[in-house]
């Protein structure tokens, strides 16, 4: 079912089109991977949860309700000894529980995203590999990486606002979500305190969100404010609505997105969870009333995440006029292919989502393996632009560490292919100042990866980066 064979080395990517082959018959007529394939429309239907022993009875009203799905949740590794059983051998529990005490997120994932993994080839499933943990897989950390590496906590006028570009703020009402990402860039905030990470505290508290509304307001170049994670999902309908009519309130805000992974890890919650579309409706029925734009923005990695209970929970929400997006995080084993990643798309353009970001995995701790470098993203974009309509295509961003912003793959100053430096600058955001990424040490050459063992050397490289810009 996996179709990782096509691993995204640059040699495996067709060549640009020359000016020969652009006159050429065969430049037009569809290749046929990517234009005749219609496996993007092949949505899971069946009872594909009962394979897994702990769910084999769960009738399909009970795995279709998000009460049921969230009673289920599993958050450690007796539970998911409980609800797997032999369907993995005794070795993957002892590999995963040495994975969760050296991975800055706690463990949390629905019974849905659970059945959705192929167990029997564990080691290499997508939906597993961003999940849970194998410490057999972990990398060392990359020496150049740092806590919180999108400097948020520096660009944060309140708690929980982080304020950094000119028009737009980001606003983070409570720490919590439907699932824990092994991968998540606000490691630093979101989840409950791991062995290796004590959080930040933002708790869902009204007088910190007074405060925050009160610098939103203050700010008439604010325009725009992303309501992010934690999760959207994890709030209450009245909060969703409070939060939604208040920031709609001020003149100055023309348009809010609520962030939320739930359409991807719960989907049913949009079947059966009607308290909360309701005030998430009436939240952006008020916004069109307001001619103000108020639409969703999802988080889907791998097409395999897209089932029928996507589909239907999306036609909901089409129905309701609720417009949603998807960005995504460009993953290593998980998306780093050309035909993953293109089936995502087509995929998630089939059912109504935009296809609006891919970032180049941000430097994080605790997953080196899932970083890519900067090449693999480049290539991808050449291969998935074409492959649906333009407005349903992504845009591949990489957020520069230290607060340079998202920029385009393609823009950087200076990238180094056998170092793995790349230099990012940012006129409109950081007017002057320039901005590293490094790529994963483990895809350099073996001369490039001693250098990186020796911090003489380290600077070296970094210097001959930042002084050819
Ligand atoms: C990503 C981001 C935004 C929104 O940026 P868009 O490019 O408009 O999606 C706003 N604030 C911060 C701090 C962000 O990281
Ligand atoms: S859902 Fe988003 S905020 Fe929550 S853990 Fe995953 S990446 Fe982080």
């Amino acid at each position: 079912m996996h179709t990782r064979n096509l691993v995204l080395d640059p040699a495996h990517v067709d060549p640009p089109a020359s000016a020969a082959s652009a006159v050429s018959p065969h430049h037009v007529s569809p290749s046929p991977l990517h234009s005749q394939s219609l496996a993007h429309r092949d949505l899971r239907r069946d009872e594909f949860w009962r394979t897994i022993p702990g769910y084999a009875a769960v009738t399909a009203a009970e795995f279709g309700d998000h009460r049921w799905q969230n009673k289920h949740t599993v958050t450690n590794v007796r539970q998911l000894r409980d609800t797997l059983g032999s369907a993995v051998p005794e070795s993957f529990y002892a590999d995963i529980e040495a994975g969760i005490a050296a991975a800055p997120m706690a463990l949390r994932i629905s019974p849905y995203l659970l059945a959705l993994v192929d167990w029997r080839d564990a080691l290499a499933d997508p939906i597993r590999t961003q999940f849970l943990p194998l410490r057999s897989q972990q990398q060392p950390d990359h020496p150049m990486l740092r806590f919180d590496s999108l400097n948020e906590r520096e660009d944060s006028p309140v708690p929980g606002l982080t304020h950094r570009y000119p028009d737009k703020a980001l606003f983070l009402p409570q720490p919590s979500c439907p699932v824990y990402c092994r991968f998540c860039t606000r490691s630093y905030a979101v989840g409950t305190d791991t062995e290796v990470v004590e959080k930040m505290k933002l708790s869902a508290s009204t007088t910190r969100w007074e405060e925050a509304f009160a610098y939103i307001e203050s700010q008439p170049q604010l325009e725009d404010i992303v309501i992010s994670g934690g999760d959207t999902y994890n709030l209450s309908p009245a909060h969703i609505e409070a939060i939604g009519r208040r920031l709609l309130s001020m003149p100055n805000i023309r348009r809010l997105r609520y962030a939320t992974k739930g359409l991807c890890v719960l989907p049913q919650k949009m079947l059966t969870d009607d308290a909360w579309l309701d005030a998430l409706t009436r939240v952006v029925e008020l916004g069109r009333s307001l001619h103000k734009d108020v639409v969703v923005h999802s988080h889907f990695n791998h097409a395999n995440e897209i089932t029928g209970f996507t589909e239907d929970a999306l036609g909901r929400m089409t129905e309701r006029g609720i417009h949603v997006r998807c960005q995504t995080v460009l993953q290593r084993g998980v998306n780093d292919t050309a035909d993953a990643m293109t089936l995502l798309v087509r995929r998630l353009s089939f059912i109504n989502v935009h296809a609006y970001y891919v970032y180049v995995h941000d430097m994080v701790p605790g997953v080196e393996d899932l970083r890519t470098p900067l090449h693999v993203a480049q290539a991808l974009e050449r291969h998935v632009r074409g492959a649906t309509a333009g407005f349903n295509t992504p845009f591949f961003t990489l957020d520069a560490p230290g607060g340079g912003g998202k920029r385009d793959v393609h823009s950087a100053d200076y990238y180094s292919r056998e170092t793995g430096v790349s230099v990012f600058t940012s006129p409109s955001v950081k007017p002057g100042k320039k901005f590293l990424f490094f790529d994963p040490v483990a895809s350099l050459g073996s001369e490039a990866q001693w250098r990186w063992t020796q911090p003489a050397e380290r600077r070296a490289m970094m210097d001959e980066a930042l002084s050819a810009v």
